[in-house]
Order: structure tokens, then C-alpha cells, then sequence
């Protein structure tokens, strides 16, 4: 689908608004593009301007000033930083281990897989809590984990990675099953500007053509990638969620490892069509582990892919 990129659409001839008025509130590539993921997801979706667009969204749709929210340890760092931020809001931001049960919070923030340090949440315990829980699914997709299934009251993708698919859109998503609760992010989203562009949502169209083509392609690189490393003497340890394409490792000096690849992109970011990896301690410090490095698989050949690494960690 061609974006349509009108800000503007002119009323009917009671001089009424259609659907479509002005873009900051709704466009139509967006709003196709909406359809395609909350049937994927069984909800409804909303797009944003990015990932954290749509945290953002969720943030001022739902948290009340002096709110508790409770945030899985090791989850993107952005998202932590946003959070650590609006303190001066009274929000009060309390980090935990998501493999186990979640802290006394207005909002539970969990993240399935954890990117980078790849934990999983506990699903019964959030189920029981009375919270808002709020699950980031970017690194499994919807192919490999339903979100609202599992108990989330909001899935949040950063649709920049897989569901776009290439490292040349900039998007984020919410999906809920709760009109009350679409209604409001719905009413921020346009009060805030946070809509995304029409540009993003047709890169979204095409992403989901071939979306379970490209997760299933990246699944088995990246399970006999993660399978290979765990075997290697320069790598210390491994973690992989035994889907999609993120793995992280640990080694003894994770900047010349990343500065010798050649066929990976020595890059941020995940979820591309092109294998990226990084050190992630250049941006979180000490809050992951020093040599940790994470590898976001493409779809390149396994053996080409392997034969980069194996001459970087040499
Ligand atoms: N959630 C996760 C798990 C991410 O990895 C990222 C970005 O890396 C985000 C959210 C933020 O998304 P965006 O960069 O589209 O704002």
C-alpha cells in the first residue's frame, strides 16, 4: 500500500467530519496498518511515532501522580530512563525481577523476552496482580507470544524491530482488548502528538507480508547460532529464549569482538533484516554485565553468519 501522506481531509457535504480529518489524530495507511496487527493480536491496535511513543502514551493515558510502577529488571534501557525521569512527576519507579512476583504497583511493566539479559515473566503471578500489567513484546512478535492471551492488559511492540522488519521505519504499537482502554490512548495519543507517520505504518504493511517467513527464518539462524556460541571457548555464557533472533553472550572484551565483524553491523538496534550486534555497556553501565554483547540475527546464511563470528572472536 502507497502511504497516503494528506494531513487533511476535506468534510462531507453536511460539512461533517469523516474518519479522517487530520493526521494528528488518524491516517489512513495507520489505520489499515492498525487493522492488520490487532487481528494478528487479537485486539486493538494503535500506532505511535516509536516505541517509546507508545510507552509514553500508556504513561500519561494511565499513571496517576504519585503512582508506583514496577518495571522488570535488565528490560530496555530507554524504557527505564523514561521512567527514572518523570521521579520529578512523583512517579515512582521500582525495578524487579520479573521471573518471579512482581512488587505491590499501580503498573506492572514487564518484558517478554527482557532485552538484553533475556528473562521471561511470571505469567501466573502477574495474573494475580491488581495492577495495570504491561507487557513489551517486541522481541517475540506476536508470532511467539500473546501477550493479552497470557493475562497483559496492553501488549506494547517497539515496531521498529521485527514487525517492520528492516532498520528503515521508526514505529511503535499498543494493542488492548479493553474499548475503555483504546479509547484513552487513543484521545493522548492525538492530544500529545504522538501518532505515527504515514510512512511507518505502509513499512508495517509490508513487515507483516512477510512476517512469519522471515521470524521462522530467523528462529533456526539464530537457535544454531546461540547453539555454536554456547560451544565456543572465547564465550562465557549464552542466553537465548529459544525463539526469534535475539542472543546475548558474554566474553572477555566485547569491544574488539564487535569492532571485527564484518558481515554484522556493528550497530544499535534489533529486529532488521540485517544481523546487528553491540556491547550494551556503553550504554547501561553496570547495570548488565560488562562483557555482554547482544546479537540480533538477520536473515543472512547461517554459515556466513557464523563465519563472521568465529573470525571476530578468534
Ligand atoms: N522496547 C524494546 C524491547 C526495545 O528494544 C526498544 C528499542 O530498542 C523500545 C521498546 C523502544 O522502541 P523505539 O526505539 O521504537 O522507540
Amino acid at each position: 500500500m502507497e502511504p497516503d501522506r494528506a494531513t487533511i481531509w476535506p468534510y462531507d457535504e453536511r460539512g461533517e467530519p469523516g474518519p479522517f480529518f487530520y493526521s494528528r489524530y488518524a491516517h489512513p495507511t495507520g489505520a489499515a496498518a492498525e487493522e492488520r496487527l490487532g487481528a494478528l493480536e487479537g485486539g486493538d491496535a494503535l500506532l505511535y511515532s516509536s516505541g517509546m511513543g507508545a510507552a509514553t502514551t500508556i504513561i500519561l493515558a494511565f499513571a496517576q501522580p504519585g503512582a508506583t510502577i514496577a518495571l522488570a529488571e535488565g528490560a530496555y534501557y530507554g524504557t527505564s530512563l523514561l521512567m527514572r525521569d518523570l521521579a520529578r512527576w512523583e512517579l515512582e519507579l521500582v525495578e524487579y525481577d520479573q521471573t518471579g512476583t512482581p512488587p505491590a504497583a499501580d503498573i506492572v511493566w514487564v518484558e517478554a523476552p527482557a532485552n538484553p539479559v533475556l528473562t521471561t515473566p511470571d505469567w501466573d503471578a502477574l495474573r494475580a496482580h491488581p495492577g495495570l500489567i504491561v507487557c513489551d513484546a517486541t522481541v517475540s512478535t506476536p508470532l511467539y507470544l500473546r501477550a493479552l492471551d497470557e493475562g497483559a492488559d496492553i501488549a506494547l511492540h517497539s515496531a521498529t524491530k521485527y514487525l517492520c522488519g528492516h532498520h528503515d521505519a521508526l514505529l511503535g504499537a499498543t494493542v488492548t482488548r479493553d474499548p475503555e482502554k483504546t479509547a484513552r490512548l487513543l484521545e493522548l495519543r492525538g492530544r500529545a502528538g504522538l501518532q505515527s507517520s504515514p510512512d511507518a505504518a505502509a513499512a508495517l504493511l509490508r513487515g507483516l507480508d512477510s512476517l512469519e517467513e522471515r521470524m521462522h527464518r530467523i528462529t533456526a539462524t539464530a537457535s544454531e547460532i546461540a547453539r555454536r556460541l554456547a560451544a565456543h571457548d572465547g564465550v562465557r555464557s549464552v542466553r537465548y529464549p529459544g525463539f526469534a533472533g535475539v542472543i546475548s553472550f558474554d566474553v572477555d572484551d566485547p569491544r574488539a569482538v564487535e569492532t571485527r565483524t564484518k558481515l554484522i553491523v556493528n550497530a544499535t538496534s534489533l529486529g532488521g533484516e540485517t544481523s546487528t550486534l553491540e556491547s550494551r555497556h556503553r550504554w547501561e553501565g553496570d547495570r548488565i554485565p560488562a562483557g555482554l554483547i547482544r546479537l540480533s540475527i538477520g536473515l543472512e546464511d547461517v554459515d556466513a553468519v557464523w563465519g563472521d563470528l568465529q573470525q571476530a572472536l578468534a
